[in-house]
């Protein structure tokens, strides 16, 4: 799965979502997340992003990320 992190916070670019095609972003409370059992894991997004903020969740230390990313993506 990919995951967004932290330098998403304050971007307003919203490219990552209009090229999602099963459309898992959501708005958290200063940045985009991703739901991260609903990503298919194709990666498109990733290179659609200016700051960067996308990775995928085989990284190291992304377990807080993937959490905080479930957390505000099941808020809705
Ligand atoms: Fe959507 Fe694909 Fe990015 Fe997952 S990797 S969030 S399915 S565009």
């Amino acid at each position: 799965t990919y995951i967004v992190t932290d330098n998403c916070i304050a971007c307003k670019y919203t490219d990552c979502v209009e090229v999602c095609p099963v459309d898992c972003f959501y708005e958290g409370e200063n940045m985009l997340v991703i739901h991260p059992d609903e990503c298919i894991d194709c990666g498109v997004c990733e290179p659609e992003c200016p700051a960067d903020a996308i990775r995928p969740d085989t990284e190291p230390d992304m377990e807080k990320w993937v959490e905080f990313n479930r957390k505000y993506s099941e808020d809705w």
